[in-house]
């Protein structure tokens, strides 16, 4: 009886102990899911991200928050690129808010990025375009929509990653000029460096800073081969060469498009669809204009965009099509709030900026002058700090990190070459917008990126601090804190 007992209780532990394992292995399956939205906005609505406001015309092709989802089995991850050229805090925090309802996800898991296309419906206030609360409200649904879907679609999945290379479309635009050369600022000063000089300017000198022709990828496919998602990342600020007053993702749609063609030509079969998404790096002084080469004939509308797009979709392929794949990996992630000062107007400065605007014939600001004295009175009515979401992911071996602003290159290559985890990049745009991040040297040498408006006014020392928390944010997920 007494051994009966224990033989029972034994074969109970040990059928006990055998469905554990087997359930915590089923648990620990990693899973990827993704999904588009469309956030399309109507014609007749605001695109932002010029000095003047633009009216939507026609839609060349309709633009999307793409979305993947990761599961270890212990931890999710979010991802969200929305086809914006930026987007507040507020949108993204309550689209965070909505998926993770419906999903479980914690927000803090959750990054959602713009990729700066120009050509896009206006999401955030910004020079002279402001959204219409209505588009709001549609893009943080379709936002969260997209997420909550890509969580539904999610499967048995294996992931690799690649660093591809580009260099043929990245050139720093900011440049030092001959001595001599006039670079007046819309303040009445002179800067040291002109962004987007001119090709075949005489007074050119040389560039004011590095590029970054990185394209890292990270390839996720179900376990039976069939592709779910690319999520890439290049340091491009965008292409442009749309037609006027359309919509347009830019070259950030037609690579999603590109890598799908080149995965699927793999695989036939495409049921959930396919999802490409390219984040944008760290481009906030990059972009794809050959400064010291010859000046070339425009090209016709979409032309260079379906270029570039196919040149990085193909450094992007050639990265992942035979990189090492895994079916279990480790995930996380982790927030942390810095509070950062703004560059405030003086009463100097005020007084300077309302004299200007008095005189300006209007209600459209006109000059450059015209345009930042008007910023410099919305900046007036700034808070002195700002909070500033930061976030690091880890996915095995790889990181990402994510910021609110038009990051500066040297910061992104800063990043990569002192983070713990190779390969490591950065997401732009994300999780709010606090205009450009130029190195404090930037801010010295001045320039339009360094010029005080609601698209420039960080204090001049917010990248080191910002450098500091990610870097400390790597590190403690390199040693498992
Ligand atoms: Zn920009």
């Amino acid at each position: 009886m007494k051994s009966s007992v224990c033989t029972f209780l034994l074969s109970l532990l040990f059928l006990t102990g055998s469905a554990l394992a087997q359930s915590n292995s089923a648990n620990k399956v990693f899973q990827a899911g993704a999904a588009k939205s469309t956030i399309t906005p109507k014609i007749g609505s605001s695109i932002n991200g010029n000095m003047q406001d633009v009216t939507v015309r026609h839609v060349h092709d309709d633009i999307h928050a793409r979305a993947l989802v990761l599961d270890d089995g212990q931890t999710k991850l979010g991802f969200v690129v929305l086809d914006l050229c930026m987007v507040s805090r507020e949108t993204l925090d309550k689209a965070k808010q909505r998926a993770s309802e419906f999903t479980g996800i914690p927000v803090q898991n959750m990054m959602m990025s713009a990729t700066h296309t120009h050509s896009a419906g206006t999401a955030c206030g910004v020079f002279q375009s402001d959204p219409d609360p209505a588009y709001v409200d549609f893009i943080v649904e379709r936002t969260a929509d997209a997420l909550i879907r890509a969580h539904e679609n999610r499967a048995p999945a294996v992931i690799s990653w690649g660093v591809g290379k580009e260099e043929s479309e990245v050139f720093n635009r900011r440049w030092y000029m001959k001595p001599g050369t006039a670079m007046p600022n819309p303040f009445g000063g002179q800067d040291q460096v002109k962004m987007n000089p001119g090709v075949e300017n005489p007074n050119m000198d040389k560039p004011a800073g590095p590029i970054d022709p990185e394209v890292p990828s990270i390839f996720l496919k179900t376990v039976d081969g069939k592709p779910i998602a690319v999520l890439a990342n290049y340091s491009l600020h965008y292409v442009g060469g749309t037609g006027p007053g359309e919509i347009s993702a830019d070259y950030y749609g037609a690579f999603a498009d590109r890598i799908g063609d080149l995965v699927l030509s793999e695989n036939t079969l495409n049921d959930p669809p396919f999802v490409g998404i390219m984040s944008n790096g760290t481009s906030g002084d990059i972009n794809n204009i050959n400064w010291p080469g010859k000046k070339t004939e425009a090209l016709p509308h979409y032309e260079k965009i379906r270029s570039v797009a196919d040149k990085v979709a193909s450094a992007s392929y050639s990265a992942i099509k035979n990189a090492p794949q895994q079916n279990s990996i480790k995930l996380a992630a982790k927030q942390e709030e810095i509070r950062l000062g703004v560059r405030k107007p003086t009463a100097q400065d005020i007084k300077r900026a309302e004299g200007i605007v008095a005189k300006a014939a209007g209600p459209t600001m006109q000059s450059l002058e015209e345009i930042y004295a008007r910023e410099t009175l919305l900046l007036r009515d700034y808070p002195d700090q700002v909070d500033l979401i930061l976030q690091v992911f880890k996915i095995g071996d790889l990181a990402i990190t994510a910021i609110p602003a038009e990051v500066f290159v040297e910061i992104g290559l800063e990043l990569k070459a002192k983070s713990p985890f190779k390969p490591t990049f950065n997401i732009e745009l994300a999780n709010g917008y606090n205009g450009y991040l130029p190195t404090a040297k930037h801010h010295k040498l001045g320039g339009y990126e360094t010029w005080r408006a609601r698209s420039s006014y960080l204090e001049e020392t917010a990248a080191d601090k910002i450098l500091a928390v990610l870097l400390r944010l790597l590190n403690d997920h390199k040693s498992g804190k």
